[in-house]
């Protein structure tokens, strides 16, 4: 694969290729109009600002107000042309988070869609710290390719920490840090996904995520774009639209109808223009299971249709991560899909993707995230004694499995906390060989050997080796209890594959004899839910749990909070629900 930067790659595609596509409107964008778009919208960014063509914005921050369509992907670039550090914001934020984050990355502009325009305006109303300017971009609706070549040539920033992106992470243990990502780190992480998922021109990838977080940006936008593939959006997510959507290509002409092929009137219905196929798809754990529960009521040709839509042969790669796989949620997709295994992979704000499973379905074990990926270095270190796991000393001189905390360094890792040296001193190790810091990601994994039947059947050079599985994260899900440590993930697994259990958290209840006791937060499965009893699962888990690992504490709720990536902040269900306990 040639080592290009994302400008360079970009205008090296074929201008007539198809870059964006919008599912509902049915509007495409190609290669060549986004390069005259991104020039004229980085012009408008550097006017705003009082500077001339020529000139740069100099690693200034410009907020994003855009809903997830071409004008996001034309803002997010004329950000990074302009050398500035684009900070994505989530339209569903309410105005004090908005605030919160203008003002904690000092941003000089905001930027916002026609659409979000007086949402905009709304939050530059508040006393905001460093006063941004507003820019509203056009709304390009014009599918005819409009590019004007005009002389400013776009380049990738050399100069480390001038441009760049600023993401948020989820929120899952605290508040949102903001994490500074320079250019130089998007290439490295797009570059790592494009060679270890093969993202090719012929790609076209259904875009379902937010688009302020890692997950949406990096891997659905920057790497195709990279790559020449091409991306639709679809937002909001809505499981009817997307299986609407998958099975278009394959429904005769006659099926195909704005509003009649889908299951109720008041569903957004894809619109008539003909689209590719769908070859690529990421998403989240709960994403892929809204769309196995919608599957089942579906009229008879869409499910069809759909079923052939993400069958291997069409559906080249479909992975899921962000948050730990369910095995029943890995399996009922392989069957409806006629074998089509979800890819699953790990990573993090802070560092892009860093480990995830090979090309080959045998490779794709359950419960494993896989090898690092290109470029990306990664160790395991005892969490109790410190010392590095070296390979090979994964089972320790009791006989037992060494657990320990995922360290990671390489081109793909960011570089600092926005405004937060402390936080950052504390999250890289000081042991400084040279080759640059390792950083803590704070989660905790084994690594075991690959099973005979998959054998690192990839076959890519960096999918070989032992095979890393998630723990979980040392503060949350590490439960230390009766000196025993047990990994909360491997009970939810457990309890997950139970045909009663819809949902389940399971988390460290603070306990006197115990230190910690394990507790279980659960969704019955509507179906049976009157039938069970918590002492009844119990009893289902002696079979699969070492009784140690058995919840202890199990309660049954309606539903578990979640977060915008599906996520469950731990710390607050457990003294939601476990408040009584200690
Ligand atoms: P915060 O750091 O604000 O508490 P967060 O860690 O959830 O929030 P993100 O950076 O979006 O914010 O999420 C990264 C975390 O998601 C990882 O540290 C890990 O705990 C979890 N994660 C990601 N992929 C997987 C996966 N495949 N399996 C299990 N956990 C995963
Ligand atoms: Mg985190």
């Amino acid at each position: 694969l040639p080592r290009l930067a994302l400008f360079e790659a970009v205008a090296r595609h074929d201008a007539d290729a198809l870059a964006v596509v919008h599912s509902l409107s049915g509007r495409s964008f190609t290669y060549g109009r986004l390069l005259g778009d991104v020039r004229r919208a980085r012009n408008r960014l550097l006017e705003a600002r009082g500077k001339a063509s020529g000139d740069d914005l100099d690693g200034e921050r410009v907020a994003l107000l855009v809903e997830n369509s071409y004008d996001y992907v034309v803002a997010l670039l004329s950000v990074l042309a302009a050398r500035a550090i684009a900070v994505p914001l989530s339209p569903a934020f309410p105005i004090p988070e908005l605030e919160y984050v203008l003002n904690h990355s000092e941003a000089s502009l905001l930027v916002s869609s026609p659409k979000f325009a007086s949402k905009a305006q709304q939050v530059l109303a508040a006393e905001l710290t460093s006063k941004p300017a507003h820019v509203e971009l056009p709304k390009h609706t014009e599918s005819a390719d409009a590019a004007a070549r005009e002389e400013v040539p776009l380049e990738d920033s050399a100069e480390p920490g001038q441009a760049g992106l600023m993401l948020y992470t989820s929120g899952t243990t605290n508040k949102p840090k903001g994490v500074l990502l320079p250019q130089s780190v998007l290439t490295a992480q797009a570059r790592s996904l494009h060679e270890a998922w093969e993202y090719s021109p012929s790609d076209h990838l259904l875009h379902l995520l937010p688009l302020h977080h890692i997950h949406g940006v990096v891997n659905a936008i920057l790497t195709p774009l990279l790559a020449g593939s091409s991306i639709e959006f679809m937002f909001p997510f809505n499981a009817d639209a997307v299986w609407n959507r998958l099975a278009t290509p394959f429904l005769p002409a006659s099926e195909v109808t704005t509003n009649g092929t889908t299951t109720n009137g008041n569903i957004p219905a894809v619109s008539k223009a003909p689209k590719p196929k769908v070859t690529f798809f990421t998403a989240v754990p709960t994403i892929y299971s809204r769309l196995l529960t919608t599957h089942k009521s579906l009229p008879p040709p869409i499910q069809d249709a759909s079923r052939e839509a993400i069958s291997p042969s069409n559906l080249r790669l479909n992975i899921s991560g962000s948050a730990a796989l369910p095995t029943p949620i890995k399996t009922a997709w392989a069957s409806l899909s006629n074998g089509n295994v979800l890819l699953e992979r790990y990573g993090m704000t802070e560092v892009g993707m860093a480990l995830s499973c090979g090309l080959s379905f045998a490779d794709r074990v359950d419960a494993s995230v896989g090898w690092p990926l290109p470029s990306v270095q990664a160790r395991l270190v005892d969490v109790d004694s410190a010392e590095v796991i070296l390979p090979g000393q994964e089972i320790g001189p009791d006989g037992r499995e060494r657990s320990g905390e995922i360290q990671l360094r390489g081109p793909t890792i960011f570089k600092e906390y926005w405004h937060n040296p402390a936080a950052t001193e504390k999250e890289f190790t000081n042991d400084n060989d040279g080759q640059g810091r390792w950083f803590k990601t704070g989660d905790v994994a084994v690594r075991r050997p690959v099973p005979t039947a998959g054998l690192n059947a990839s076959h890519q050079p960096w999918a070989q080796g032992p095979l890393y599985f998630i723990q979980g994260r040392k503060s949350a899900d590490i439960i230390k209890t009766g000196g025993e440590k047990v990994s909360a993930l491997e009970i939810e697994r457990e309890l997950l594959s139970l045909p009663q259990v819809a949902e389940a958290a399971v988390v460290a209840v603070p306990s006197g004899a115990w230190g910690q006791k394990v507790g279980a937060v659960i969704v019955l499965d509507k179906a049976v839910a009157d039938k069970w009893t918590p002492l009844e699962m119990r009893r289902a888990l002696k079979s699969r749990l070492a009784n140690y690992k058995i919840p202890q504490v199990m309660k049954v709720v309606d539903s578990i909070p979640r977060n915008a990536m599906g996520k469950i902040n731990k710390k607050q269900l457990v003294k939601a629900i476990f408040a009584d306990e200690h």
